[in-house]
């Protein structure tokens, strides 16, 4: 019963220079590529009407159970062009087992790890001249699967009929003139996830939540928040797209362990296994606010970073909270990004973009 994608191919694509455009100076998911990916399930039928076509706008019911209660899921990956010309996707098994998590929290139904990675392949298949050039420095398609409750139905119950999708854009590197150290604002009052709740989950829900606390964190000059966790208010969770971790002077890599309000990033995986291999004894356990802040002062923490698909490594260069302020490591030297961040970011994008060998087969 795999997944067998009809193609209608678009009418009007855009032009060899609207693309050309695109992808000298692709941003982050502003533009999209010339098709879709879409998918319908019924309780009756079953997934049916697989296919690629024309990437245009959704016609839903504004009774759609996805617009009132939610019911929405997503994900989140990239395709990367390598030096020889072809494209390959970074651990879309992973993605696709994520997405079957979230699909059973949020009453969703189940789409199989092969016709996931089905419906990716037949997206990138399609639009290809899409994946911007090797040599255009850290440049992917992102493409964002999602599965969304249309039934038009008012009830608060599972809908019986359910869209799923894949969108692509082109995205350009994070960074301009690569990475720099963001703030963090440490929230006392924020919560993201609960125990039993979303967090483990991609659904929109989560987003949606967070929103006024990273407006929180702009007003107090932050670019991201990282959240404690729900209960005593101490531990460190994550941010609100992204993990987190802490180097420790004696060459030891933290970051807070699966707590089930955590987001099991599949960049997070990867930087544990990136690590290892760069000889950093790896720890995955809980790490309390004051454990940071106290390491910060004392020199024990020398870097802390965030990883995710969209900035793969993000240095962190400040935490800030009501009441305090302490800068990470020496921002006299290579602009603030750590040596171990820079050493851990180089690797993982190595194996992205095909210059070092896959030895775990992550690419796909
Ligand atoms: N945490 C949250 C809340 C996120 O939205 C993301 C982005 N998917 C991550 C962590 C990082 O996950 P990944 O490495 O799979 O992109």
């Amino acid at each position: 019963d795999a997944w067998n994608f009809e193609v209608e191919l678009a009418s009007a694509p855009a032009t060899t220079e609207a693309r050309t455009a695109v992808l000298t100076k692709p941003g982050f998911g502003q533009s999209f590529t010339d098709h879709m990916v879409l998918a319908s399930w019924t309780d009756e039928l079953g997934w049916h009407d697989q296919k690629v076509t024309a990437y245009a706008p959704l016609k839903v019911s504004p009774a759609a159970a996805v617009l009132h209660y939610a019911q929405e899921i997503f994900e989140g990956l990239k395709a990367y062009r390598h030096e020889d010309g072809s494209v390959w996707a970074f651990r879309p098994d992973m993605n696709a087992a994520r997405f079957s998590r979230s699909a059973q929290r949020l009453a969703l139904p189940q789409v199989s790890q092969e016709d996931f990675i089905a419906a990716l392949r037949a997206l990138v298949t399609v639009d290809e001249a899409w994946v911007p050039p090797a040599g255009s420095g850290e440049t992917s398609l992102y493409l964002r699967p999602y599965m969304i409750a249309t039934e038009a139905a008012l009830s608060v119950r599972p809908a019986r009929e359910v869209l799923f999708g894949v969108i692509a854009s082109p995205a350009g590197p994070y960074f301009d003139t690569g990475p720099k150290p963001v703030s963090i604002w440490l929230s006392d009052t924020s919560i993201r996830a609960t125990p039993g709740g979303t967090g483990a989950a991609k659904c929109g829900g989560n987003y949606a939540a967070s929103l006024a606390a990273l407006a929180e964190a702009t007003e107090n000059g932050c670019n991201q928040v990282i959240y404690l966790d729900a209960v005593e208010r101490r531990w460190i969770e994550e941010s609100g797209s992204m993990n987190v971790f802490f180097v420790y002077a004696d060459g030891r890599i933290a970051t807070p362990e699966l707590s089930g309000s955590i987001l099991e990033g599949v960049t997070r995986d990867s930087v544990l296994d990136i690590a290892a291999d760069l000889g950093h004894k790896v720890e995955e356990r809980r790490i309390s606010a004051d454990e940071w802040r106290d390491g910060i002062r004392s020199g024990e923490i020398t870097e802390t970073f965030a990883s995710g698909t969209a900035a793969v490594i993000t240095p962190i260069g400040r935490v800030a909270w009501t009441g305090g302020d302490l800068t990470i490591g020496d921002h006299t030297v290579d602009d603030g990004v750590g040596p171990v961040t820079a050493s851990i970011r180089a690797a993982l994008l190595d194996v992205q973009y095909g210059r070092t060998p896959d030895p775990r087969g992550w690419l796909t």
